[in-house]
């Protein structure tokens, strides 16, 4: 196992970016109400401008993953914006094209991603093709310099307000399922693109479904060998449940620091099987953040992409983090049980963790059959 320990050059960043961020914190605007995404794409594309021109910008690729990973927890500690509306650009379609993109394509896609101007999202899933994403279906066949696309997508987080989407289409129907599968990036608004937005329990419209209808899609869009988009993928997939998320866990422990000083305040702390739960959550979010900092040396060591290790991490803290809002209620009791509070809200989005990015049941498969070398299920 790699061991991680911070260089003099890296404790340097850290210093710098924490005191860049305690004088630009103060400037942001008010941040707008969560179902307003409009107003957060501007916001999070403000914010990204920000990081860019402070010299931040491109730190989740250029960066090493160490830096990365100090950049993720001084900014939750700071209390800084998360990436927000371009999740998708900053953390999935970006590193991949940098990883699997020609200089080009980097060229062309990655400075607006930098520069906060343009969004994406993720255009993977269909109605019956989730969990088994190879079953996919969207078909683009070539026309001279283009690919005609038609098909629908679903789930799709913030289609409504993306400029571009990272799109898996099946390019040659005839091959072995995961061998005809193409990595396309598609202008969101391209002839023949329908955005039609789905709701949320908690009644925002984040996601949607999209309609592909014969839509021209140019060649040069293409991201790695025509039918070897299934690889690409798994480079996506590996950054989406690896270092992605390891931002939220400093989050996770600020929430649970702020729990138990609630908890010593209202009386709760007086309950000992409260004071446990409090206590192994605690375990529970320092052992993630070891295993995100054991992810971050693996990945170092083996060219930046992170490996299974990811699938061990999104497991446990897609739960953790469901345990962690539970408890919240159970330290705030029932009468803060009020939608207009933002941890009720984060509560309700916690229960998306264990789906979005990959289902518990398929990390548990992944675990079972690429870590522990468990015999293949049929
Ligand atoms: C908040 C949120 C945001 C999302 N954003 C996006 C996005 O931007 N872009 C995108 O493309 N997708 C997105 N998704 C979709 C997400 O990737 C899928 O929901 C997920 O992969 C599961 O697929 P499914 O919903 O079709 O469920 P299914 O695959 O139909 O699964 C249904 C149930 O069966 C279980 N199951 C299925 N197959 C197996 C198996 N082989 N072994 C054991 N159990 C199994 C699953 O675990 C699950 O419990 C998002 C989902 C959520 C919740």
């Amino acid at each position: 196992m790699t061991d991680l320990a911070y260089t003099p050059e890296e404790e340097e960043f850290r210093a710098r970016l924490r005191e860049w961020l305690a004088q630009a914190l103060p400037a942001l605007p008010a941040k707008p109400p969560p179902d307003d995404w409009p107003g957060r794409r501007a916001y999070d594309l403000g914010w990204q401008r920000m990081l860019y021109d402070a010299g931040y910008g491109e730190v989740h690729w250029d960066a090493s993953p160490t830096v990365r990973l100090i950049f993720l927890e001084e900014t939750e500690r700071a209390g800084a914006p998360y990436v927000g509306a371009n999740f998708v650009g900053l953390l999935h379609a970006g590193p991949t094209i940098a990883a699997e993109g020609t200089a080009e394509q980097r060229a062309r896609w990655l400075p607006p991603i930098l520069r906060g101007e343009q969004v994406w999202c993720q255009g993977f899933s269909e109605p019956d093709a989730g969990s088994d994403l190879a079953a996919l279906r969207t078909r683009a066949y070539r026309d001279g310099d283009c690919y005609v696309v038609t098909g629908s997508k679903i789930w799709t987080s913030h289609a409504e307000v993306a400029d571009w989407c990272e799109l898996l289409v099946r390019t040659d129907p005839a091959a072995p399922r995961h061998r005809g599968i193409s990595w396309l990036a598609l202008p969101m608004d391209a002839e023949g693109v329908t955005v039609r937005p789905l709701r949320t329990l908690a009644g925002s419209a984040e996601f949607a479904e999209v309609f592909l209808d014969e839509v021209r899609v140019p060649v040069a869009n293409r991201v790695g060998a025509e039918n070897d988009g299934w690889r690409v993928t798994m480079v996506t997939l590996s950054f989406e449940r690896g270092t992605a998320f390891a931002g939220e866990v400093v989050a996770c422990r600020r929430v649970l620091a702020e729990l138990a000083r609630t908890a010593r305040g209202n009386g709760r702390w007086d309950d000992p099987a409260l004071r446990r739960r409090l206590g192994r959550l605690d375990a529970e979010f320092r052992a993630l953040w070891r295993l995100t900092q054991w992810n971050v040396s693996e990945a170092e060591a083996s060219g930046g992409v992170p490996g299974v290790g990811a699938s061990v991490f999104k497991l446990r803290y897609s739960h953790a983090r469901q345990e962690l809002y539970d408890t919240a209620a159970e330290v705030l009791g029932p009468d803060r049980l009020d939608l207009d509070r933002p941890w009720v809200l984060d509560r309700l989005n916690a229960l998306a963790y264990t789906i979005a990015a990959g289902t518990s049941q398929i990390q548990r498969t992944i675990v079972a059959e690429r870590i522990l070398g468990l015999p293949r299920g049929r």
